[in-house]
């Protein structure tokens, strides 16, 4: 059963299928592609400071290697928070790259380099307002809160800065449509409780830990408006001539919470899926998501606008 409103194209990192993750010019090319909400990872640097990046470590989408030799933990990894924002400033921000340098989307943009940047999130949200200012076009952000515990073990309250952060900027005259997302249930609920936060919050929920039943999809409307569920939770392979799907999305609907799955990577199809417009089918118009997280969001606002007009 589909909701009311039109589902909502969900640029993951950006317009990540064509341009490095996280980056401005990634963001700029998602909202030229009729996205309507730009996402953004968050996590801290040394200083304190929150920058839009995906991973708690640097290495497989920047030079840190080369341009900070011994910066590394014992794990021999770098992170983002042994970093100062002026040091992770000079970074250069490339394509996704394994351990041995391969690219992990080959078919991407490919160029490396110091074109590319690391935004804070305060930088971002005044570049995407420019943009909206510059088009008299809206568009919401979609800030992700990254692993608040290991941030909390790093003596940083990450929930509460990005709240502050976005009190001062999205949250300000004129508001910007926001959703709040977390993968640590415990997180969101402490945000709600102990700062009132009046944003609407997205349970991510990761496919390891299986399909939610009605009961924990009830505790999970207690504190949040939607879930963001791997897709995986919800399309499961092939039967027969069809697609195996789960009841997720009509027990999320049941339970009064928007779903709003994720990945959708016309580069990257899950097992049984002949095409990317096969797999926006299932989800947009036969399972009735409200939204999508997407690396192409140029294709599922053609999908969108072609087969679920206004
Ligand atoms: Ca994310």
């Amino acid at each position: 059963m589909a909701s009311a409103a039109r589902p909502l194209v969900i640029a993951h990192r950006g317009a990540c299928g064509y341009l490095p993750e996280h980056t401005l010019v990634a963001k700029a090319l998602a909202f030229g592609q009729g996205a309507d909400y730009l996402e953004q990872d968050v996590v801290a640097t040394r200083d304190g400071e929150l920058v839009v990046f995906h991973d708690l470590t640097l290495d497989e989408v920047t030079d840190v290697a080369t341009r900070f030799p011994g910066r590394q933990r014992a794990d021999g990894h770098f992170y983002c928070r042994d970093f100062d924002l002026e040091e992770l400033r000079t970074l250069g921000v490339g394509p996704r790259r394994g351990s041995a340098g391969e690219l992990q989307h080959p078919g991407r943009f490919p160029e490396s380099g110091g074109r590319f940047g690391i935004p804070t999130l305060a930088e971002e949200i005044r570049f995407i307002r420019g943009l909206i200012h510059a088009s008299g076009r809206a568009v919401g952000i979609y800030p992700e809160i990254k692993d608040p515990a290991w941030h909390r073990a790093e003596g940083i309250d990450l929930g509460a800065r990005v709240l502050q952060v976005l009190e001062s900027t999205a949250c300000a005259d004129p508001p910007m449509p926001v959703f709040l997302q977390c993968f640590d249930p415990a997180e969101l609920q402490r945000l709600r409780r102990e700062f009132n936060s009046q944003l609407p919050f997205v349970q991510l929920i990761n496919s390891i830990y299986g399909q939610p039943s009605a009961r924990e999809l009830e505790t999970i409307a207690g504190y949040a408006q939607a879930i963001g569920p791997s897709l995986k939770l919800i399309y499961r392979g092939r039967a027969g001539k069809g697609a195996a799907t789960t009841t997720l999305v009509d027990d999320a609907h049941s339970a009064g919470l928007l779903v709003h799955p994720y990945t959708f990577r016309s580069d990257d199809l899950p097992v049984g899926m002949a095409s990317f417009g096969e797999l926006l089918d299932l989800f947009l118009r036969q399972l009735g998501v409200d939204g999508l997280f997407t690396d192409f969001p140029d294709l599922a606002r053609v999908f969108i606008d072609r087969h679920l007009p206004a």
